[in-house]
C-alpha cells in the first residue's frame, strides 16, 4: 500500500495496489443464442456502392465530410445504408459512445454520449434490441438498466484496462481492510464489481457521489487518477485503487506545456482519467459530455483535446469553427467495434450480453442509487 499526498498537500489519497497482477481481459462467454431463436436470423444484405446508396447516404456524409475523405465514403456507405435499414426491420437501437469512430457515431447511432447517458436513453426507447457501440462494461450497464431487452455487443473482446484492473473479490477484500467505509465505484467496471459496491459514479458526478455519504473517508475505485482528481475537489479522504485507463495514462504534462508554449491562447481540455500532471495543465477537466458542452458553449478558437482520438473527430463534426489539436491516443478496445461487425450483430443477433440475475440485481441497485441521487 502506498500513501501519497496530493500536490496541494491537502486531502490525503491512499492508493491501494492490487494484490495480484491483472491479466488480459477474460473474454466473456457468448450468450445462449436466445435472441437468434426469438427474432430469427436474416439474410446478409448486398453491400454495393451504387447510385441508390450514394443518394440515400448523402445527408449522412455531409455530417462527416470534415473527417472522412470522399475517397473513403464508398467503403463505409453500403454498411451505413444496410445497418440503418436493418435497425428499423429489427426494431433495434444503436448506442454509440463518444469514442466510437465518426462513421458509427454520426451515421448509424440512435443515441450518442457517455456510457450512462446511453443506457438511460435506451431505457426510454421502445426498441426490442440494443446494439452497444462501446466496450463490454457499457453493454453490461445497458443490460442492467434494460433487463427485458436483448443487448448485443458486436465484439465480445472489446474490454477495458480500467474494468479489468479490479474484480468483485478485490472489492470484498477492500471492505475487509476498511470496514464501514463506503465504496463508490466508477461505472467503468464489470457488473461483478458494481454488485459489491454501495453506489456507482461517473466522471461528471464523482465528487457529489463521494460527498453524499457524509463520511470522512470513502473508497473510490478503480481509477487512481479520477480518485486523485476527486481528492483535490473535496475534504473527504479518498482511498483509491491503482487502476488506470491505458489511453489517458499515456498523456504527459510536458507534452501539453509544449502546446501552450507554441500558442499561449490555446485551451487545454482534459478528462479526469488523465494523470495529475496533465490535469494541472488543463483549462478545463471534465467527462466526455462535459468536454463536448464546453466546446459547444464556449466556442474556443483552438483547443487541445486530451482524450481518445475519435472524441476529437466527433466534436470537430459538431463544432466546425473550432480548430482541434489532437495529441490523441486510440482506445484499442473501442476500435474493435466496426461497421461490418455491427452489421453482423444485426443479421445474426450476436453477441448477447447476459448477467447472472443475482449479480444483476445488486449491480443495478448501485447504478440506480447514483441515478436517484439528489443534486
Ligand atoms: S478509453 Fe480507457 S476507460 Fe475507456 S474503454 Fe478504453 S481503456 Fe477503458
Amino acid at each position: 500500500m502506498v500513501t501519497v499526498l496530493d500536490r496541494n498537500i491537502r486531502p490525503e489519497v491512499e492508493v491501494v495496489t492490487p494484490p495480484v497482477a491483472r491479466g488480459e481481459f477474460v473474454v466473456p462467454r457468448p450468450g445462449t443464442g436466445a435472441a437468434a431463436k426469438k427474432f430469427g436470423v436474416l439474410p446478409m444484405p448486398k453491400l454495393e456502392w451504387n447510385a441508390e446508396v450514394e443518394r440515400e447516404t448523402a445527408h449522412l456524409y455531409e455530417k462527416v465530410k470534415a473527417v472522412i475523405p470522399p475517397v473513403e465514403w464508398p467503403f463505409h456507405a453500403p454498411y451505413v445504408h444496410a445497418i440503418n435499414k436493418l435497425k428499423k426491420q429489427r426494431n433495434a437501437v444503436l448506442l454509440a459512445h463518444n469514442y466510437q469512430t465518426p462513421e458509427i457515431y454520426n451515421c448509424v447511432a440512435d443515441f450518442v454520449g457517455d456510457s450512462l447517458q446511453l443506457a438511460k436513453e435506451a431505457a426510454k426507447s421502445k426498441a426490442d434490441i440494443i446494439i452497444q457501440g462501446g466496450v463490454h462494461f457499457m453493454a453490461e450497464t445497458s443490460k442492467l438498466l434494460n433487463p427485458n431487452k436483448t443487448v448485443l455487443i458486436p465484439d465480445l473482446r472489446a474490454g477495458c484496462s480500467l474494468a479489468q484492473s479490479i474484480t468483485g473479490e478485490d472489492v470484498r477484500l477492500l471492505r475487509e481492510r476498511y470496514p464501514g467505509v463506503p465504496v463508490v465505484t466508477y461505472v467503468n467496471t464489470s457488473a461483478d464489481v458494481k454488485a459489491e459496491s454501495d453506489i456507482c459514479c461517473t466522471s461528471s458526478n464523482a465528487v457529489q457521489v463521494v460527498e453524499s455519504f457524509g463520511t470522512d473517508r470513502v473508497i473510490c475505485i478503480p481509477d487512481e487518477f479520477l480518485a486523485r482528481w476527486v481528492a483535490t475537489q473535496t475534504k473527504v479522504k479518498i482511498i483509491a485503487w491503482k487502476g488506470h485507463c491505458e489511453v489517458h495514462e499515456r498523456f504527459t504534462g510536458e507534452e501539453l506545456r509544449r502546446y501552450r508554449e507554441a500558442d499561449p491562447t490555446v485551451q487545454i481540455l482534459a478528462h479526469p482519467e488523465c494523470p495529475p500532471d496533465v490535469i494541472a495543465e488543463a483549462d478545463f477537466t471534465g467527462s466526455t459530455s462535459g468536454i463536448l458542452n464546453y466546446v459547444k458553449t464556449k466556442k474556443p478558437k483552438r483547443v487541445v483535446m486530451v482524450t481518445e482520438c475519435s472524441m476529437a473527430d466527433n466534436v470537430q463534426a459538431e463544432a466546425p469553427n473550432t480548430e482541434f489539436i489532437r495529441p490523441c491516443n486510440l482506445c484499442p478496445h473501442m476500435k474493435r467495434i466496426t461497421l461490418p461487425k455491427i452489421l453482423d450483430s444485426l443479421v445474426y443477433l450476436r453477441e448477447e450480453v447476459e448477467i447472472d440475475p443475482a449479480v444483476a440485481a445488486k449491480a443495478r441497485r448501485a447504478v440506480e442509487r447514483m441515478i436517484h441521487l439528489k443534486s
